[in-house]
C-alpha cells in the first residue's frame, strides 16, 4: 500500500514475453520487457498483475506485468510456470554508498529490483567502476589505455602481487610488490577486496588502494576477470557501476544479449571458451550490470568506455533504492 499510486520504478531482472505467458488474463494487454529494462509501475492494486510502462517508451499506455509476488511463486505449484523461471541466484545484492544492502527478501528468485534516479553530488566520493571482462576481451589493456588518456580524472587501484618486479616496473606504480608471506598475511587480515592466482603468483587489490584513488578525487576503475579472481562480489558491494565487456564474435549479431549467443560447433575451441566465459558472467552478474560494452576493435572500445565514464560523471542513472535511503 505504501507504493500505491506512487512513482515506483523497477529494474526488470528477467525477460518477459506476454505472448508466451499462459497465465496472463489478456496476452494483448501484456507489456513485454527484457532483463535490464526500467519499468515504471503505475499500479500495484492487483496482487498478481501490475500495470507498468517501460521507461523510454513513447507508448503512453500501460501494460500488464506479473507482480513480484506472482513471479516469485515457487514453480512447482503450477504447470504453466515454464515461464516463471526467474534467475535463481545466491543472495548477493549490491550495496549502496551507505553500505546498506537492499533487501532481497526471503526468495532467491530475482525478479524486480526497485530503483531510483541517482546523480553524484559534487562533494561525494567519486565512483568506483568495475569492469568485468570475459575471456579474450583483454579488459585490462582497455582500462589502462582509457586511464592513460585521462590521468587527472580516472585512475586504477594499484594491485599487490607476489611476482617478481620487471625491470621497467616501479614499486607502487604497476603493482605493490610483496613477498608471499606478506601477501598471505594481508589476505588473512581481509586487506584485499579481491584476490586470485595467476601462473603461480598471487595478485590482489586492497580496499586501501581504491580509497587512495578516491581520496585524490578521481574515479577509480578496476577490472575483474572472473577466471582469475576469487570473487568480485565485494567490488560489487562497494561499486557504483558495472560494465561488462565481451568480444563481438560471441554475441548474436546486433544483440547485446550474451545468453542469446548461439553455440556453433564448428568453431575453434577458443571461441567456445570465450563464449562460455561470457555466458557465465551473464548468469552470475548480468542482473547487476549497468552497461555492456561490445569490443569491436581497440580504438572503438576505448572511445566507448571513455564515453561511458564521462557520462557517469555528468548524468543521473538508475540505482537500487537502498543506495539513497
Ligand atoms: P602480469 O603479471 O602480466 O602483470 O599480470 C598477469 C595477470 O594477473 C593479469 O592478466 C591479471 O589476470 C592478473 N592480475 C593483475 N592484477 C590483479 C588483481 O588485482 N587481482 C587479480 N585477481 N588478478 C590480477
Amino acid at each position: 500500500d505504501r507504493l500505491k499510486d506512487s512513482k515506483v520504478y523497477m529494474r526488470a531482472l528477467f525477460d518477459y514475453i506476454p505472448l508466451e505467458d499462459k497465465a496472463t488474463p489478456c496476452q494483448e494487454a501484456g507489456l513485454p520487457f527484457k532483463r535490464g529494462d526500467i519499468l515504471q509501475v503505475v499500479t500495484q492494486d492487483d496482487h498478481t498483475w501490475w500495470q507498468a510502462k517501460r521507461v523510454g517508451d513513447s507508448n503512453l499506455r500501460a501494460g500488464l506485468i506479473p507482480s513480484k509476488q506472482f513471479q516469485e511463486r515457487p514453480q512447482t505449484t503450477t504447470k504453466r510456470s515454464g515461464l516463471r523461471r526467474s534467475f535463481r541466484l545466491s543472495r548477493k545484492d549490491r550495496q549502496g554508498p551507505s553500505g546498506e544492502g537492499s533487501d532481497p527478501g526471503d526468495s532467491d528468485f530475482l525478479t524486480y529490483e526497485e530503483v531510483t534516479r541517482y546523480q553524484q553530488r559534487p562533494n561525494e566520493r567519486p565512483r568506483l567502476v568495475v569492469l568485468i571482462g570475459s575471456l579474450g576481451a583483454r579488459i585490462n589493456e582497455l582500462k589502462q589505455r582509457v586511464i592513460a588518456e585521462n590521468t587527472h580524472r580516472f585512475a586504477v587501484a594499484v594491485p599487490h602481487t607476489t611476482r617478481p618486479k620487471k625491470s621497467h616496473e616501479k614499486e607502487g606504480v604497476e603493482y605493490h610488490f610483496v613477498t608471499k608471506q606478506q601477501f598471505d598475511a594481508d589476505a588473512l587480515n581481509n586487506k584485499f577486496i579481491e584476490h586470485g592466482e595467476y601462473k603461480e603468483n598471487q595478485y590482489g587489490t586492497s580496499i586501501e588502494a581504491i580509497r587512495s584513488v578516491q581520496a585524490k578525487n578521481k574515479m577509480c576503475v578496476v577490472d575483474v576477470q572472473p577466471e582469475v579472481s576469487t570473487s568480485c562480489l565485494m567490488y560489487i558491494q562497494m561499486c557504483h557501476t558495472i560494465i561488462t565487456c565481451h568480444e563481438p564474435q560471441i554475441m548474436r549479431a546486433g544483440s547485446s544479449d550474451v545468453a542469446a549467443a548461439l553455440p556453433l560447433h564448428q568453431e575453434g575451441e577458443n571461441l567456445q571458451e570465450m563464449r562460455q566465459s561470457a555466458i557465465q558472467i551473464d548468469q552470475q552478474y548480468g542482473h547487476l550490470v549497468d552497461r555492456v560494452l561490445i569490443k569491436e576493435d581497440s580504438a572503438s572500445a576505448c572511445a566507448e568506455l571513455r564515453g561511458i565514464l564521462e557520462r557517469l560523471e555528468r548524468e543521473s542513472f538508475w540505482v537500487p533504492i537502498s543506495w539513497v535511503r
